[in-house]
This record gives C-alpha cells, structure tokens and sequence, in this order.
C-alpha cells in the first residue's frame, strides 16, 4: 500500500474472523417482509422508508433527509423530492421510491 512504510495489509488476515457461510446481507435488512405505506398502500421494500409527514417513499434514510430543509424546530419542512435532486424509480412493486443519483 504505502511502499517504504512496513505497513503492509493482507487480505488474509483482515478476513481471520470470517465465519464460513455468514453473509452480513442476510442479518441485516434482508429476512424482513416488505410493507405498505400507510397511507397510499403503496408496497415497500422492507428497507425503504416513508416520510411521516409527507408519506413520500425513500429509498433510504439518506435519502429521505435529502427532502427534509430548514431548520430543526424553527422552520423544518419537507422539500419536494426531486427539488432536491432525488429521482423517483419504482422499485419491483412498481411503487415509486424517490432516490439519491449515487443509488441509495
Ligand atoms: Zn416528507
């Protein structure tokens, strides 16, 4: 990595503590079922998200903050999605998600 320094990292040793057949995906989100929005009904994949106050779908919690402006209690306020440069795609429901241009 940085010739010169010693410091050389082996892949090896940073997977030592690997279990064989974990697979982080599947601890995370993933054995979830998918919801709805509780006010459109709309189907939802179980990581994405619904604003409170607007009940627009996010694709993350990223993504949703992107919407929400101002200031924490003085003028905080949800922005129009694509106002802040959110894009909406469907997802496999074909619920329009509204997401970053960098995919989350
Ligand atoms: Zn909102």
């Amino acid at each position: 990595m940085f010739p010169g320094t010693g410091l050389v990292t082996s892949s090896d040793t940073n997977c030592q503590n690997w279990t064989p057949g974990f697979n982080p995906r599947a601890v995370s989100k993933a054995h979830q079922p998918p919801f709805r929005n509780s006010k459109t009904g709309q189907m939802l994949e179980n990581w994405q998200q619904v604003c409170p106050v607007c009940f627009e779908n996010f694709n993350s919690t990223e993504a949703g903050d992107r919407h929400r402006i101002g200031t924490f209690g003085v003028d905080r306020r949800c922005a129009r999605p694509d106002e802040v440069g959110l894009i909406p795609l469907p997802n496999k429901y074909r619920t329009l998600v509204w997401r970053s241009t960098n995919g989350s």
